[in-house]
C-alpha cells in the first residue's frame, strides 16, 4: 500500500511543516482505511500563522486594497471553487464520510458563500448622523478589526469555515483557521486556491491539530482581535470565557436539540420526508438535527409509520456510491457516543422501534449506526435533552399546541425549529413563539449564505451569515470633525 500523503499547516501563502515535526494520522470512516498525515499544530505554530496574518494585515497590498477589489478576491475565489468543486466534494467523503451527492450540493452552493460576500465588500460603509450641533461633522466607519482566528468542526468543513472566512475577508480582515483535526484536508486546499485567487500570501492561514494542542493557543494569542467558533456548546462556553478575559469579541455556533413538530392538519407524507431528512440527513451529524420529533397524537401512529418504514428502507453503505443514503460517523468516538446514548436511552426506559445498533456498512469495516427511533420518551430523559449528533430521533407526542410549544421550548438549546402544519396564522403562531434561531415551516435543513442565523440560549452568541454577520467582523469608529471658526467655548462644559 503507497505511503499515504503528509499534508503541512498552510502560513503566510506557504506549506509548512510543523515546529516540533509531529503528525498525526487521519483515517477514512468508511473502511478506518489511512488517507493522510496532517502536520501536528502546537503553539509555535499558531504564533508563526498570527504573527503571518498580523504582517498580512499591515501590508499595505491588503490594508489600503480598495473594497471593490477586495470583492473581485472573493468573487474569484468562489470561481475557483467551482472549478474545483467534484475534487473538494470527494475530499471531505473521504474524510468524514458524509454522501458524496450531499457534498457535492454543498459544493454547488459553497460558491454563493463568496460570491455574496463580493457583492457586498463595496457595500461596508457609515453613516452621516445629524448632531445637534450643525457645525460638526459626525461621521462612523467600520474598520476592520485584525486578525481573525476561525475554529471549527468536522461535519461541514469546508461551508463551516466559509460562513466565517468569506465575511472576515469582506470586511478586510486576514484569518487564521484551526479545523477539526478529523478533516484538515479540504480546509488546506480552500488556503491554496485563496492563494491563487490573488489573495496575499498570509491573509488566509492553516494550522491543522487538535483542539487543546492548537486551539487552545490560538484563542489565548495576544495577536488575535476576535474569535469565530462553531462546534459544541462545551467548547463554545470555555472558549467565549478566554475572550472575555482578553476583551475580544467572540461569534460562536453551538450545539441544538431541534424540535420539528407535526400538526394534525399537516400534509402527513411531506412532514414524515421532512423528518427523515431532518435526522438520518449527514447520518444526524448536523448542529440543525430535527432530533425530536414532536408529533399531535391524532396523527401519531400514521407519521410514525412512514417514519420508520423509510428509516428501515435507507441504505446504508459506501458515502461515494450514488445509490447510498446513509455513510459512516465521523470517527471512532462518535459512533462509540452515538452507540452510549442510545444504550442510556434504553436505561432510561425508551423503547427502539428501529435501529438501535453499530454495524459495519455491508463489509467495509468503519464506523456506521443504524438510523434509530426512541419512542417512550419523555422531554427529561438524557437521550431527549442532550445533542447526540447521530442518527438518534427521539418521538414525543402532543395533545394541543399550547403543549407542542412547550415541550419544543423546553431545552437548553435554541438553534433550529420545524413546523410541519397547512395553517397559515399557526405557522405565524408558532414562528413567533418557539425559542430558536432559525424557524422552517414546511421544510426543514434549508440554509443560504443570504440568510442571517443565530443560536439562541445555550445554541450560540453573534449572526452569521447575511448582511449582518459583517457587524462580528467589523468594529465601529466614530468621527467628529469641528467645522466651525469660533473659538472654543466654556471648556468646562460638554459638548454636543
Ligand atoms: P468540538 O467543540 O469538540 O470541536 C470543535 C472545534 O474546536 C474543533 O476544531 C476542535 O478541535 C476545537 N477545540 C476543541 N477544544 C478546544 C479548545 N479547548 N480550544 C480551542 N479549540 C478547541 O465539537 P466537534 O468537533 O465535536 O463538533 C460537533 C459539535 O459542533 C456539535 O456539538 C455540533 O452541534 C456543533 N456544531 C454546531 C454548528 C452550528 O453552526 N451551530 C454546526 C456544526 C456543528 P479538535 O476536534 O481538532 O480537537
Amino acid at each position: 500500500m503507497p505511503e499515504p500523503t503528509t499534508l503541512q499547516h498552510f502560513i503566510g501563502g506557504k506549506p509548512t511543516a510543523p515546529a516540533a515535526g509531529e503528525y498525526f494520522e487521519s483515517t477514512n470512516p468508511a473502511t478506518r482505511r489511512p488517507l493522510y498525515r496532517a502536520a501536528r499544530g502546537n503553539a509555535t505554530d499558531i504564533d508563526r500563522a498570527v504573527t503571518a496574518a498580523t504582517a498580512a494585515f499591515e501590508d499595505p497590498r491588503w490594508r489600503d486594497l480598495s473594497q471593490t477589489r477586495r470583492g473581485h478576491l472573493l468573487r474569484r475565489l468562489g470561481d475557483l471553487i467551482a472549478e474545483h468543486a467534484e475534487e473538494l466534494a470527494r475530499t471531505e467523503t473521504l474524510d468524514n464520510g458524509k454522501l458524496l451527492r450531499e457534498m457535492r450540493g454543498q459544493l454547488a452552493t459553497l460558491p454563493e458563500y463568496y460570491h455574496y460576500y463580493a457583492g457586498l465588500a463595496d457595500k461596508i460603509h457609515g453613516d452621516v448622523i445629524p448632531t445637534s450641533d450643525r457645525r460638526v461633522l459626525n461621521y462612523t466607519a467600520r474598520e476592520p478589526l485584525g486578525v481573525v482566528g476561525a475554529i471549527t468542526p468536522w461535519n461541514s468543513p469546508l461551508t463551516l469555515t466559509s460562513s466565517k472566512l468569506a465575511p472576515a475577508l469582506c470586511a478586510g480582515n486576514t484569518v487564521v483557521v484551526k479545523p477539526s483535526e478529523h478533516t484538515s484536508a479540504s480546509v488546506l486546499r480552500l488556503a491554496e486556491l485563496a492563494l491563487e485567487a490573488g489573495f496575499p500570501p498570509g491573509a488566509v492561514n492553516v494550522v491543522t491539530g487538535f483542539g487543546a494542542e492548537a486551539g487552545q493557543p490560538l484563542v489565548d494569542h495576544p495577536g488575535l482581535a476576535k474569535i469565530s467558533f462553531t462546534g459544541s456548546t462545551a467548547t463554545g462556553s470555555r472558549i467565549a470565557s478566554a475572550a472575555a478575559g482578553r476583551f475580544i469579541g467572540s461569534t460562536l455556533e453551538l450545539g441544538g436539540k431541534s424540535p420539528n413538530i407535526v400538526f394534525e392538519d399537516a400534509d402527513i407524507p411531506n412532514a414524515a420526508m421532512g423528518v427523515v431528512a431532518g435526522i438520518f440527513a449527514a447520518a444526524g451529524q448536523t448542529c440543525i438535527a430535527g432530533s425530536r420529533v414532536l408529533v399531535h397524537r391524532s396523527v401519531h401512529d400514521e407519521l410514525l409509520e412512514r417514519v420508520t418504514a423509510r428509516a428501515r428502507a435507507i441504505r446504508i453503505g459506501d458515502p461515494l456510491e450514488e445509490t447510498t443514503e446513509l455513510g459512516p460517523l465521523a470517527f471512532a468516538d462518535q459512533r462509540d457516543k452515538v452507540a452510549g446514548y442510545v444504550d442510556l436511552g434504553r436505561e432510561e426506559g425508551a423503547r427502539v422501534l428501529t435501529g438501535g445498533r453499530a454495524t459495519d456498512g455491508g463489509g467495509l469495516g468503519g464506523w456506521f449506526y443504524e438510523p434509530t427511533i426512541l419512542v417512550d420518551v419523555d422531554n427529561s430523559m438524557r437521550v431527549v435533552r442532550e445533542e447526540i449528533f447521530g442518527p438518534v430521533l427521539a418521538v414525543l407526542p402532543f395533545d394541543t399546541e399550547e403543549e407542542a410549544v412547550r415541550i419544543a421550548n423546553d431545552t437548553e438549546y435554541g438553534l433550529a425549529a420545524g413546523v410541519w402544519t397547512t395553517s397559515l396564522s399557526r405557522a405565524h403562531r408558532m414562528a413567533d413563539r418557539l425559542e430558536a434561531g432559525t424557524v422552517w415551516v414546511n421544510t426543514y435543513r434549508a440554509m443560504s449564505p443570504m440568510s442571517p442565523r443565530q443560536g439562541f440560549k445555550t445554541s450560540g452568541v453573534g449572526v452569521e451569515h447575511g448582511t449582518e454577520t459583517i457587524k462580528e467582523y467589523t468594529r465601529l469608529k466614530s468621527v467628529w470633525i469641528n467645522t466651525g471658526e469660533e473659538p472654543v467655548a466654556d471648556p468646562f462644559t460638554m459638548r454636543s
